[in-house]
């Protein structure tokens, strides 16, 4: 299935069909965010990422969803989603139905997963807590690691685990790699990951911080090296999708992030708050009467751009701010603010600063909150070139600031890719 093919089975560039009567949407361009580089899709080789040496299935398994994407080298040949698994109603009933529904939409074009020239298949998992710091080649044992970690995300983990076990079902002969969101961060020294409560409380119950979005990071953190002239770099990635976070990255290696034991810490997200006084939590239950899910509830999904503006897509945010609206610029003003003190925190962890890298929807796409986010920061060699920023050039910054700003869509499914064939390379030459 190629993405031209795709489009014509739709209709559309972002068409969907339908499988067992289930939703499978194909895309033709990225994660169907409309992402800066990629209008309506744009398969081929993408230049200045070089070339993978073969071919992986990229699954990204969700408590309701599956992604994929069948990447050939740097080409995409096929990717989509099948949405709404096990909701009432869905004729997909679990993972198993939905990985066999893109089996059989995948083998209908020929690329199936039994296809002697796939060499493998790439997994995201979330939660890779201290176990696992790299990407791992999948056995029996590795699926008990991630097991045991369910606890520190309860929503996540058994999701992914799930299409691990369906995929190794079906091609059990075909190595099979973990990609873990946690382990870009892993490498965050022990003053920025600890929290300072009670040492033995925090270690029995693997309270610390982990980072999450670390493919993000790490694909973003790389191509942003190279537009300062090397891996030496440091560089502050900020992906600002629906969820948001922060990093510091110097030379390659990741010193601080923003989310924290659960992506709940750090920015200001589409519907999350971020940070905040941890004794608000308690106030909410003491004074507000509120049980622990209704607080869970309330900071992850009712905060952010949608507790403060009744919108999280900050598309429609910023049209209301253009118009005036007061809870609008109140939203967009908290958003920027909490940006630009992660901005300020981290020159300050790094020292001295090459890039600072936009990515995700907001940061892609939005000229408005990139501008508002580094206003103010030309004491630090931070510039925001109006026209290269309205634009959305790779280099927005001025000419002959210090600090180059860039905007780089992010490819967390290439990234997911690379790091599965490094594996398969790995335990080939091993
Ligand atoms: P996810 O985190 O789910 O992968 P994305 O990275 O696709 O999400 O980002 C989604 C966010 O990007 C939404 O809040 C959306 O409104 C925002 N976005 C997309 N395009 C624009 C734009 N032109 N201006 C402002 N925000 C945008």
């Amino acid at each position: 299935m190629s993405d031209e093919r795709d489009a014509r089975t739709a209709g559309t560039s972002e068409g969907a069909f339908e499988v067992a009567g289930s939703v499978v949407a194909g895309t033709s361009g990225g994660s169907g965010s409309g992402r800066a580089g990629e209008p309506g899709g744009n398969p081929g080789r993408e230049p200045g990422r070089g070339s993978l040496p073969g071919r992986v299935l990229v699954l990204n398994s969700g408590s309701s969803s599956l992604k994929y994407r069948l990447l050939s080298g740097a080409e995409r040949l096929a990717s989509g989603t099948v949405e709404r698994i096990g909701e009432p109603g869905s004729p997909v009933p679990d993972q198993r139905a939905a990985l066999e529904a893109v089996a059989a939409r995948l083998a209908a074009d020929g690329l199936g997963l039994d296809s002697p020239e796939l060499t493998a298949i790439g997994h995201r998992v979330v939660h890779g807590g201290t176990a696992f710091t790299r990407p791992t080649l999948i056995t029996d044992e590795v699926v008990r690691g991630i097991e045991e970690l369910v606890p520190l995300a309860p929503l996540h983990n058994p999701a992914n685990l799930a299409g691990i076990e369906v995929a190794r079902r079906l091609r059990p002969d075909l190595p099979q790699v973990a990609v873990f969101d946690t382990a870009f961060h892993a490498t965050i020294p022990p003053a920025a990951s600890t929290y300072a409560i009670d040492r033995e409380v925090a270690a029995r119950l693997g309270v610390r911080r982990y980072g999450f979005h670390g493919t993000s990071h790490a694909y973003v953190s790389r191509e942003a090296a190279l537009l300062a002239g090397g891996p030496e770099a440091n560089v502050i990635v900020l992906h600002l999708g629906n969820g948001a976070s922060a990093s510091a990255v110097s030379a390659g290696r990741c010193v601080d992030t923003s989310m924290g034991m659960t992506p709940l810490e750090g920015l200001v997200m589409g519907t999350r708050s971020g940070d905040l006084d941890p004794a608000v939590v308690l106030h909410l239950a003491r004074a507000g009467g509120m049980s622990l899910d209704e607080v869970d509830t309330l900071l992850n999904r009712r905060s952010g751009m949608l507790g403060l503006s009744g919108d999280n897509d900050m598309r429609t945010v910023t049209e209301r701010l253009a118009e005036g609206d007061p809870e609008a610029e109140l939203a967009v003003s908290v958003y920027c603010h909490r940006l630009r003190k992660y901005v300020g925190a981290y020159y300050a962890v790094l020292g001295t600063v090459d890039v600072i890298a936009f990515t995700g929807g907001v940061g892609e796409n939005s000229a408005l909150i990139r501008e508002r986010a580094l206003a103010g920061l030309g004491a630090l060699g931070v510039t925001v070139d109006p026209a290269r920023n309205a634009r959305g050039d790779t280099l927005v910054s001025a000419d002959g600031g210090a600090v180059k700003v860039a905007v780089i869509p992010t490819d967390e499914e290439f990234e997911i890719a690379r790091q599965t064939l490094s594996v398969v390379s790995r335990t080939n030459r091993g």
